[in-house]
């Protein structure tokens, strides 16, 4: 029997998991099924049954969507400091009886960035909206690539104070409210990592912090110039994203940490685009 894989979410329609990781094991020659399981919402243990069930039927590896980032987390024997640090896990590995938790969110987006899209971080100034589970996943890499500075804004300011405080010491690193933001000027890269764009809304982020030589990325993917976007791009900003990229290069961290060989990803990326247009 193939090796045994799965994304597992609630609602799990929508998920691009199940073709992503078919055309890398394609690439890469690997024996493995990946499959798509709904995760059950009610009652609070069934998540982590039905997980023990799938380890019990020879599963070796999954990916964890929402709702259940949290609850795989608190399942797991092990857990990677990405995951520690963001309190939840996008993707489990099954190995002698335990359960390994790995978060590949953060590594994913700067990916992108960097590989993708050829933005050096580097020395630049950099905004982050949000302070959700992306952000906690994101602070950790995006240090790493030594940013001249990393602001992170929120509404709920107590909660982004809270987040940063526990990273502060890694780097030049600022939380704030999104009025501070107004006397802050531009910065190189603005990241949407709030979910506002899924409702088709605009968190409340000043043109000002766009620059016409900078990057804006928005997290959210396949949704076209979303209300984020659309303000950067009416600022004068050029370089616009969506998280396509982010979403192809987690999988691919994920495959790498299962199968031991990383697959390409340029051509899943540009097969899953939505020209933003
Ligand atoms: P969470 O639910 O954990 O966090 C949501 C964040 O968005 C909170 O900080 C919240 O602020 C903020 N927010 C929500 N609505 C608004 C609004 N109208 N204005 C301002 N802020 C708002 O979400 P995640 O961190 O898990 O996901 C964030 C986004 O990233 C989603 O769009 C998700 O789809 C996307 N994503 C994309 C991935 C990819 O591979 N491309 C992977 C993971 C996530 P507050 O704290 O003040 O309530």
């Amino acid at each position: 029997m193939s090796d045994q894989y799965a994304v597992i979410g609630n609602p799990i329609g929508h998920t691009k998991s199940p073709l992503i990781h078919g055309l890398f094991a394609q690439e890469t020659q690997q024996d493995m099924a990946y499959t798509a399981i709904e995760g059950p919402l009610e009652p609070q243990d069934a998540f982590a049954a039905t997980v023990r069930a799938f380890i019990a039927a020879g599963g070796k590896g999954m990916n964890v969507t929402a709702p259940f980032k949290l609850k795989a987390f608190a399942m797991a024997d092990e857990r990677s400091e990405p995951a520690e640090l963001a309190g939840a896990t996008n993707a489990l590995s099954f190995k002698d009886g335990r359960i390994i938790a790995e978060n590949f969110d953060g590594i994913g987006l700067l990916r992108d960035i960097k590989v993708n899209l050829k933005l050096p971080m580097g020395g630049t100034r950099v905004l982050v909206l949000g302070a959700g589970g992306a952000v906690r996943g994101a602070l950790l890499p995006f240090l790493a690539a030594q940013p001249a500075e990393l602001v992170v804004a929120n509404r709920d300011t107590a909660k982004v104070k809270a987040l940063v405080a526990q990273v502060v010491a890694r780097g030049p690193l600022l939380a704030c409210g999104y009025r501070d933001l107004e006397t802050m000027g531009q910065f190189d890269l603005v990241v949407n990592a709030t979910s506002a764009s899924l409702t088709g809304e605009l968190p409340p982020v000043p043109p000002s912090v766009f620059s016409p030589t900078g990057v804006a990325y928005e997290l959210a993917y396949g949704k076209r110039l979303t209300p984020f976007l659309r303000l950067a791009r009416n600022a004068g900003t050029q370089h616009v994203a969506d998280g396509v990229g982010m979403l192809v290069e987690q999988a691919a961290e994920a495959f790498a940490w299962w199968r031991g060989v990383r697959p390409e990803t340029r051509a899943v990326i540009d097969r899953l685009t939505v020209p933003l247009d």
